[in-house]
């Protein structure tokens, strides 16, 4: 190799490496002051999918708000970073694809733990308890499923509430027409529209909807269902599992927990 072109070799390699290093600060995310590593330095990413009052919503600045942000936000403040919400399909949360493609660091989606998803995701310590319910436009007669014989009932695609009803649906032989939204606010605009007789979801959003709503929807009968809410991160993620765990158990114990329960849901059940 001649000198010109030993030296055009030194340039280019060099440029090369200005670049990697480039790309690699971008790439590599960043590490908590606490150690913990996160996808992007200096923010905790949420995945998340809107609407999910009272979990998360935009409020009327369009800002993302809600029990499971205010929660999230002692997660993010313990790990000396701010929250970073991004809004996905439920069916990339609860599949554990967005956290393994690195979208994002945690999801708060106000997301059942079940068994199925454990397989896929790491799951915090429960931090809400949930029932499914049904819904009807105030005044309609219909208080359980049998009445839906022949009509149509609304669900939310990928969720525990569309597997529950899929489920008596097939056990109990019923005649209904199960029709899947993709969000929630789908669901409940069909609801309101009479595209579907009735809806099914989880029973803190039918609360929160009548609230918002007052005198349009009623809930007709709860289901049971005992669920629970979880945080999920990357399977083995474990450095900021025990992170949401501690900010959970802490929030609970000196009664933060409590103050975002009463602000974003109402009393907290005497149970
Ligand atoms: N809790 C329900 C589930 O986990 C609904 C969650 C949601 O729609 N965000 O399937």
């Amino acid at each position: 190799m001649n000198r010109q072109g030993y030296f055009q070799r030194i340039v280019v390699v060099a440029a090369a490496a200005v670049l990697v290093a480039g790309c690699a600060k971008e790439d590599t995310g960043g590490t908590s002051e606490s150690g913990v590593p996160l996808i992007k330095s200096g923010v905790l990413t949420t995945c998340t999918h809107l609407p999910y009052a009272p979990f998360q919503s935009k409020d009327s600045s369009g800002k993302v708000v809600g029990f499971d942000v205010a929660l999230i936000d002692l997660v993010a403040t313990k790990l000396g970073v701010t929250q970073e919400i991004v809004d996905t399909p439920f069916e990339g949360i609860k599949s554990g694809s967005d956290l393994n493609s690195g979208k994002c660091d945690v999801a708060a989606a106000g997301m059942t733990i079940t068994d199925e998803r454990k397989q896929v995701l790491d799951f915090s310590e429960p931090y809400f308890d949930a029932t499914q319910a049904l819904a009807v436009l105030t005044g309609s007669p219909v208080k359980t499923l049998e009445e839906l014989a022949g009509k149509r009932l609304g669900v939310q695609g990928g969720t525990t509430g569309e597997d529950y009803i899929k489920k008596q649906v097939a056990e109990k032989k019923l005649d209904i027409e199960v029709v899947s939204y993709r969000d929630l606010a789908a669901l409940q605009q069909a609801l309101a529209t009479n595209q579907v007789v009735a809806a099914v979801n989880d029973l803190p959003v039918w609360n929160e909807y009548i609230k918002a709503n007052p005198s349009r929807v009623a809930v007709a009968a709860g289901f049971d269902t005992g669920e629970q809410y979880g945080f999920a991160v990357k399977k083995g993620n474990t450095a900021l599992l025990t992170t949401v765990n501690e900010a959970i158990a802490a929030a609970r114990a000196d009664g933060t927990y409590d103050k975002i329960y009463a602000t974003w849901i109402g009393d907290k059940p005497t149970s």
